[in-house]
């Protein structure tokens, strides 16, 4: 007996497109996200505005930032994103240059599948050049120790020039590299002992360096001290009210008596709490939630400096900092969980007030304190620091340096060159192809300079062919030139991340041959269609 009924494999709101269509819709997409940061790579790049749907403002020239900003949907052009926040994980700086190789390495893709190369010649291509690449890469990247500070702080230099942070990037690059050699342990960084804090008004240049957490909150009451020593501080999470907010409490009172009782009522369940926290030896409060008037003025009278709404992740550097436990219940405050630090003070800083905690038990605790005329600014400062940040500590983790304005890029692509010809098949084609992506790093420097790419890239490649491995293209002089000597330089794991995290993204795109999507994924974008929403 036959069975006529059709086969339903899945329901009919699920888009489905296939072979051909799928790899280029993904190719295409993974471009376009390339393309949107292009022109925002090196010293001469360009910035973008981008403008959220509440119409907050963001100015920036930071890969990750931008594309993280875009709401991209395409899920080929989200994995592009990914491969930038990936980036910026695992070194803090090197986005732009990392979507474009893969951006550029799928564009090649594409000539070798148009000339009837199957994708898995090109991956499997792409795969032997990658691998070969991040030996090359490691054969030609230089050491460094702690003690080279003049190098460190020209990788923090080169990585800030061209951003808003350039202006005071000689004074950035010293606090940059001060701050890392601080916070080293037994030859670990971490990044999390630096908070970084703004405050509006000054100079740009007024950006300083300070031992100790810098939290922008003022104390809650003037009648509160306005500096402590010896800091024994309360970290708590939850509110010194009594209403809670979120559930509404029905009371009938009947008489004036009755009334009378409730308040006191309240006030005495106030009482209780700040006595609580004088018993525990707290002479500071910062809490996350919210702070009751009376229970400002008892605190206030109990000679306690405290700070309201404090966010989660301030309180934690605190209690990092201080030693101190975050607690969540009144009954868990004892000595033990306070943090401790020589001084706690408010300090006016421009229009407000900020609130220094000094002296911290972990001597590593830093705060940089940015200062600047608009947010917009300051937020860009602290993008740049970031990345500095990033660069100097992934520098000291791996001791591996390189040169930067490209002459890493050609000369790895030069020798991935010599390998290709070593392969017999037509994996030598890929890569090619993966030289030719890395080498768009250079040409992308010099076209957005204003340069022509052509001159840039066919000089760089015969000033490498005859030795010079360290010739790259300079920006503060427009010429080709040995850029160690310029002091161009880069963390080796900015490029051996971005290697890897290019190649495998488009090898990744380049092995789907099926899109199947479903309507309640939040797709709402078709599958088929290009469209990065977001920037429209
Ligand atoms: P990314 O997000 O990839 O870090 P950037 O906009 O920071 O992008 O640009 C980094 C690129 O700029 C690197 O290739 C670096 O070598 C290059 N670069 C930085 N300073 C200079 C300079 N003075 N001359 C030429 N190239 C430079
Ligand atoms: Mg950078």
């Amino acid at each position: 007996m036959t069975n006529d009924k059709p086969v339903v494999l899945m329901p009919e709101d699920i888009q489905r497109i296939m072979g051909k269509d799928a790899q280029r819709n993904n190719i295409l997409a993974a471009r376009m996200v390339a393309e949107v940061v292009k022109t925002t790579l090196g010293p001469k790049g360009m910035d973008k505005m981008l403008v959220s749907p509440t119409g907050e403002i963001v100015v920036t020239n930071d890969g990750v930032t931008i594309l993280q900003e875009m709401q991209i949907e395409h899920p080929a052009a989200k994995m592009m994103v990914e491969v930038a926040k990936t980036q910026e994980s695992e070194v803090g700086d090197g986005t732009t240059t990392a979507v474009m190789i893969a951006g550029k390495l799928l564009e090649n893709a594409e000539k070798l599948l148009d000339n009837k190369i199957h994708p898995t010649i090109i991956t499997k291509g792409y795969q032997l050049a990658a691998e070969k690449a991040q030996k090359i890469l490691q054969e030609i990247s230089m050491q460094i120790t702690p003690e080279n500070e003049d190098i460190l702080r020209q990788i923090a230099m080169t990585s800030m020039t061209g951003k808003g942070a350039e202006g005071s990037k000689e004074k950035f690059s010293k606090i940059i590299v001060k701050a890392v050699k601080q916070i080293e342990e037994g030859g670990r960084y971490d990044l999390d002992n630096i908070k970084i804090e703004k405050a509006q008004g000054e100079g740009v240049h007024d950006t300083e360096l300070i031992s100790g957490i810098v939290l922008d909150k003022e104390k809650v009451s003037q009648d509160m001290p306005k500096k402590l020593g010896d800091a024994r501080i309360a970290l708590i999470d939850f509110p010194l009210e009594l209403k809670n907010p979120e559930i509404d409490t029905k009371i009938s009172i009947s008489s004036p008596e009755q009334l009378q009782n409730f308040l006191n009522q309240e006030e005495e369940a106030i009482k209780e709490m700040v006595e609580k926290i004088q018993k525990s030896m707290a002479n500071v409060v910062f809490c996350q939630k919210g702070i009751d008037d009376f229970a400002q003025f008892l605190l206030a009278k109990a000679g306690i400096y405290a700070c309201r709404r404090v966010a989660k992740s301030d309180l934690e550097k605190i209690a990092k900092a201080t030693g101190g436990k975050i607690v969540s219940n009144l009954t868990e405050l004892n000595p033990e969980v306070l943090g401790k630090a020589e001084v706690v003070e408010e300090v006016k800083q421009g229009e407000d007030y900020m609130t220094y905690v000094r002296g911290c038990q972990n001597p590593k605790a830093l705060s940089i304190l940015i200062h600047g005329g608009t947010e917009h600014v300051m937020d860009e400062i602290e993008r740049a620091l970031m990345d500095g940040l990033g660069d100097v500590v992934s520098s000291l983790k791996t001791g591996l340096i390189v040169p930067g304005g490209g002459a890493i890029e050609i000369e790895i692509a030069r020798r991935l060159r010599q390998f290709g010809q070593t392969l017999t098949g037509r994996e030598q084609l890929a890569v090619e192809e993966f030289a030719s992506a890395l080498e768009f790093i250079p040409v992308t420097l010099a076209e957005n300079a204003g340069m022509d790419p052509i001159d840039v890239l066919t000089e760089l490649k015969s000033r490498h062919d005859s030795g010079d491995k360290n010739a790259g293209l300079n920006l503060f002089t427009n010429k080709i030139e040995n850029v160690l000597e310029a002091r161009i330089l880069e963390p080796y794991k900015i490029k051996s991340q971005a290697i890897n995290s290019a190649s495998e993204v488009a090898t990744m795109i380049l092995r789907i041959d099926d899109v199947i999507a479903s309507e309640e994924s939040g797709n709402q974008n078709q599958p088929g269609s290009s469209n990065i929403t977001g920037l429209e």
